[in-house]
């Protein structure tokens, strides 16, 4: 029924000797293994060359071009110019591999900081994200972006015109090794993380600090030749197995392979502009459940909504350019048994299309699923009528988003009359639950929400569930 899952090694340097005997096999044994996509980065203006000619010679090839901080003996002005130029190449996704090694004593530390912050000049005219390079240099190496960040009009204004709540993504720290907190703080500047087979090692810290980060902010990478995964250890490593890598990140995230598969494929696409987002879905897997993208409109919009944006959820194109049938949704469940549950979500609020929510939910319970609505609370207000006895039969499980306790900031985070749909969605919670088995509420956690309150007041003031969803 599913297509197998597809993925895109985001860092493989196949211009290594290692390969150059059977560069073609190795290609197609990743191809045949699911593998779109390989993006080599290159280490100096010598490899970098070659990178970009192995993107020239196969299609799923894209090349990056840079100084690695090891491998800088013939870095100065004139070079960096040769990678500028070499950055225009149409197969070239970005800058890289850039960064800082602390570790090994080879290059100065000046000198490297100097070509670290001189590569990301060239990203930023350039308009490419980096792939950045650490060991033992994380806090310089963030630092540094961070700055550039900070001080940059291109970078800034990409931040503030960007339609979609999300930041224009700048770059990754490949073969992450930093802590959770760091993980966010780039998170937050618009940089991804990308893990290798690492992952795959006993009592790995990585696998530690991706169990709390998760999946969303990740791209897989095999790093070849080096870092081969268990229980490959020793052997030349090549993109085959990312794969594995995946398969190991989907258990320490408690996830499915096809959603981190598509999760960190996108992830990759969209940082390295590669290829297109797939079309747009009326019914998304995640986990066991199946969602449903009835709509896309809402009557709100609040402001952590990505609506407006990319509407894009792990990978999933949720941005539809047209309302679903009933027929066509009842088409695509097929069989509601091989779910948990059915979903209506989406980026949209369902209850807009009350009467298609009826009909499909009816028709899921009569084939022996479970129905689920996603709402803003909201419904009987949009229907002009209140809607949570026709609920009755037909629906599990209500998930309300009550974002605050407080109307003025409900308000605020909805943009909408405050006051008056404050009430609308404490009156819909009260009634969903004479009539629907489960009520949950769920808060975006945001620093300038009061937990404890929303908490305090969903449980002692509604008596029913709590639950708090993560803002990133
Ligand atoms: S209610 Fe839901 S769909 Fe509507 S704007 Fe808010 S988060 Fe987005
Ligand atoms: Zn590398």
């Amino acid at each position: 029924m599913k297509n197998s899952p597809t993925f895109i090694d985001s860092h493989a340097h196949l211009f290594y000797p290692d390969f150059k005997d059977d560069i073609d096999e190795v290609i197609q044994r990743a191809l045949d293994a699911g593998v779109k996509y390989f993006v080599v980065p290159g280490t100096n203006v010598e490899t970098s060359r070659q990178a970009i000619a192995l993107a020239e010679r196969y299609q799923s090839v894209y090349a990056c071009v840079g100084f690695h901080p090891l491998d800088m003996a013939d870095a100065d002005e004139a070079s960096l110019k040769e990678i500028e130029k070499l950055s225009e190449h149409k197969k070239v996704v970005a800058i890289g591999e850039i960064g800082l090694d602390y570790y090994y004593d080879t290059t100065p530390k000046d000198k490297q900081q100097k070509m670290y912050g001189a590569q990301i000049e060239i990203a930023i005219r350039r308009n490419l994200p980096i792939v950045v390079h650490t060991r033992d240099s994380m806090d310089d190496a963030v630092g540094v972006v961070e700055e550039l960040i900070a001080q940059n009009e291109y970078w800034r204004s990409q931040q503030a015109t960007s339609s979609s709540r999300f930041l224009a993504p700048k770059g990754v720290f490949h073969c992450y090794s930093g802590d959770t907190q760091t993980a966010w703080r780039l998170f937050k500047l618009g940089f991804l993380v990308s893990y290798p087979g690492i992952v795959t090692f006993k009592n790995s810290p990585a696998a530690e600090t991706l169990k709390s980060i998760g999946y969303d902010h990740v791209m897989l990478e095999t790093d070849s030749p080096y870092l081969t995964p268990a229980p490959h250890r020793g052997k030349r490593n090549e993109p085959v197995h990312i794969p594995e890598i995946g398969k190991r990140i989907a258990e320490i995230c408690g996830a499915t392979l096809e959603d981190v598969a598509r999760t960190t494929t996108y992830n990759a696409q969209r940082l390295f502009t590669i290829d297109t987002l797939g079309a747009p879905v009326f019914t998304y897997a995640l986990g066991r459940s199946l969602y449903i993208n009835l709509t896309i409109r809402c009557n709100a919009d609040c402001v952590f909504c990505d609506r407006k944006g990319e509407a894009v959820v792990k990978g999933h194109n949720l941005k539809i350019t047209r309302e679903p049938t009933v027929d066509e949704v009842i088409e695509e469940i097929n069989d509601p048994k091989l779910y948990d549950e059915i979903v209506f979500c989406g980026y949209g609020e369902p209850t807009i299309r009350f009467d298609a929510v009826k009909e499909i939910g009816a028709w899921v319970k009569a084939n022996g699923g479970k129905v689920r609505l996603n709402t803003d609370g909201h419904g009987s207000l949009i229907n002009k009528r209140n809607i949570a006895p026709e609920l009755h039969g037909i629906v599990d499980s209500v998930s309300i988003s009550l974002n605050s306790v407080d109307p003025q900031q409900y308000g605020e985070l909805m943009r909408i009359d405050g006051e008056k749909f404050h009430a609308a969605m404490v009156d819909f919670a009260r009634e969903a639950k004479k009539h629907v088995p489960e009520v949950v509420m769920s808060v975006v956690g945001m620093n300038e929400v009061d937990l404890e309150k929303t908490k305090k007041f969903t449980e002692d003031v509604l008596g029913v569930k709590y639950r708090v969803r993560p803002y990133f």
